[in-house]
């Protein structure tokens, strides 16, 4: 069963900053959206609380590529970096389906277009149930509508398919953990 850490909740307003989450699942350390925040220390300062390096992260995913869920992926040198199409390492591009890729025992991918048609969710095992980490929500009062979605009527189709896993909690994009409810 692995585990799952917020590191720093994100906000859109004025400014934006993305959530960033720690997944740590056996030998796997994966971090999900390392994208814009107020100070990278924001997202360093939590890993080294857990007694962590960046060295130590395995795995990074981009739940899409928009900045505010990437610009910070050069933290992390170790890691192999996933989107919904391939695995980037070094000048290593492999293509593979995010669709059903399992990244570790606990964490597997899953497409879930409608933000952007490259959007991917991530899901975790936990021992509090069933955690997904995805843009589809930015935080938890939705918006009901992304007023951003390239295609707002398959964002939703994709929420449903989400919500039909019954996860226990929801790692918006751009706020706070939610239960659904
Ligand atoms: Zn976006
Ligand atoms: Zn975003």
């Amino acid at each position: 069963m692995a585990t799952v850490h917020v590191l720093t909740e994100g906000y859109v307003g004025d400014r934006v900053a993305g959530t960033v989450t720690l997944i740590r699942d056996g030998s796997a350390t994966v971090v999900v959206d390392p994208g814009m925040v107020a100070n990278r220390r924001l997202i360093l300062d939590p890993i080294e609380a857990l007694g962590l390096t960046p060295e130590d992260v395995t795995d990074v995913v981009f739940s899409h590529h928009h900045p505010d869920h990437t610009l910070n992926a050069a933290l992390f040198p170790e890691a192999r970096f996933h989107d919904h199409w391939a695995i980037y390492q070094d000048d290593r591009w492999d293509d593979r389906d995010a669709d059903g890729f399992a990244l570790s025992e606990s964490v597997r991918l899953m497409r879930t277009p409608g933000h952007t048609l490259e959007d991917i969710t991530t899901l975790v095992e936990t021992g509090d149930g069933l955690v997904a980490l995805t843009h589809l929500w930015w935080n938890a009062d939705g918006p009901a509508e992304d007023p951003l979605a390239v295609d707002g009527a398959l964002l939703l189709t994709s929420r449903e398919r989400v919500l039909g896993l019954s996860p226990s909690l929801i790692i918006p994009g751009h706020g706070a953990p939610f239960s659904v409810g």
